[in-house]
């Protein structure tokens, strides 16, 4: 069976490029970067290589990426590093759990937390943001894409009124990384951002890696102590092939976006989502009317329980989420969708579909022949679908 893969935000796969040009760094130059000799200067210039690609690609300054494990670390490193207890910090109620819980655990620590809400298609409006700021407020977190419904925040108007107010600003970026253009130079869209979040597993890089672009005018502290790699931001030895893998894979998404890409995926993604509306009946996106990323739709199905959708999907091949991977197996609805103020049950009944750009239009075609016999044989088992059916009849 040729499995369909349409969980792209949960992890892309590894391009094969990305693969052959980490493969010399595991089996030929395993040098340490931080050795003298001709190995370890050899791993050296591919750190430095890859971190020009990275700079290139944000429009800032090598000495201003942070390469870390990935989108988690480089999320806690952005708030620990620069909140001390007294500090305000504001962030949103749609953060992925490495920002949330990371200001819950500060929160314990003495640093006062604001958690804004959101609209019901899920932003973080502007004017919520001013009238949350406070004299002591030192950094402000919100995310640029959502991950489970793919809405993109007004980045630029939330930065510059932290800005305004006098706080740092900090964007996950975790699933804008390869889908949308980022540039924090003084002419882009996101010249008021201070620290920005990526993570290599979303933009077709190996797990493991990721980067915190930091602001030279930041002051942050390291999180790790250790020897003084990363300009003293970052203790460890660096994992040379997962930044060779980042910065190849970053090269490869640059590309990819000036291309009809992006477009192509987004219209497989609208294929997917009115076929889905249009043979199903009680259905809907949540997030819709606002701008997303091309590749992500989340659907609700009324009357199903999506973990048991998702697990008929499965099982004929397809796989994606019910709400965030990172929340499969827990029984309590998404804090992103109840945020959104989506009743329990409809959450409950929300499946995630993400595309990749390796994604065809032959796997959404082959989709839209399962999901509505998979959603038919659920709700006949659902004893509210037949009520809600009754009472039309
Ligand atoms: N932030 C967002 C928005 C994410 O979607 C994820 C992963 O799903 C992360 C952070 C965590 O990234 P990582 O898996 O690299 O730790």
């Amino acid at each position: 069976m040729q499995r369909i893969y349409l969980d792209a935000n949960a992890t892309t796969p590894l391009l094969p490029e990305v693969f052959e040009a980490m493969r010399p760094f595991y089996l030929e130059h395993y040098g340490n970067a931080s050795s003298i000799h001709q190995q370890g200067q050899h791993a050296r210039g591919a750190i430095d290589h890859a971190r020009e690609s990275i700079a290139r690609m944000l429009h800032c300054r090598p000495a201003e990426v942070v390469f870390t494990s990935g989108g988690t670390e480089s999320d806690n490193l952005a708030l620990f590093g620069v909140l001390a207890p007294g500090d305000h910090l504001i962030t949103s109620s749609i953060e992925h759990h490495a920002i949330s819980h990371a200001a819950q655990s500060l929160e314990s620590r003495g640093v006062e937390v604001t958690f804004l809400p959101v609209t019901v298609q899920g932003i973080v409006e502007p004017t919520a943001l001013l009238a949350a700021l406070k004299p002591n407020t030192k950094l402000v977190s919100i995310m640029y894409a959502n991950n489970e419904t793919g809405v993109i925040q007004p980045i630029d108007a939330l930065a510059g009124i932290a800005h305004a107010g006098g706080a740092l600003f900090h964007t996950d970026a975790v699933q804008a990384g390869g889908k949308l253009p980022l540039d924090v130079s003084a002419h882009g869209f996101l010249k008021d951002v201070d620290m920005l979040t990526l993570s290599g597993h979303k933009i077709y890089a190996p797990k493991g890696i990721g980067i915190l672009y930091v602001r030279r005018s930041v002051r942050l502290a390291p999180m790790f102590h250790g020897g003084s790699h990363e300009r003293q931001r970052r203790a460890g030895t660096e994992n040379v092939p997962g930044i060779v893998g980042l910065g190849k894979a970053i090269d490869i998404c640059n590309d990819w976006l000036k291309t009809d890409g992006p477009t192509r995926l987004a219209a497989l993604r609208d294929r997917l989502e009115h076929g889905i509306l249009s043979q199903i009946d009680e259905t809907g996106v949540n997030g819709v009317g606002v701008s997303r990323v091309a590749n992500t739709t989340s659907i609700y199905f009324d009357h199903v329980e999506a973990e048991a959708l998702l697990i008929a999907l499965d099982l004929k091949g397809l796989s994606v989420s019910g709400g965030s991977a990172c929340q499969s197996g827990a029984s309590e609805p998404s804090h992103v969708l109840t945020a959104m103020g989506l009743p329990a049950a409809r959450a409950r009944a929300t499946i995630r579909f993400s595309l990749s750009k390796l994604t065809t239009e032959a796997e959404i075609d082959e989709t839209l022949k399962l999901i509505p016999a998979a959603v038919a044989h659920l709700r006949q088992l659902s004893p509210t679908y037949k009520k809600a059916a009754t009472l039309v009849s």
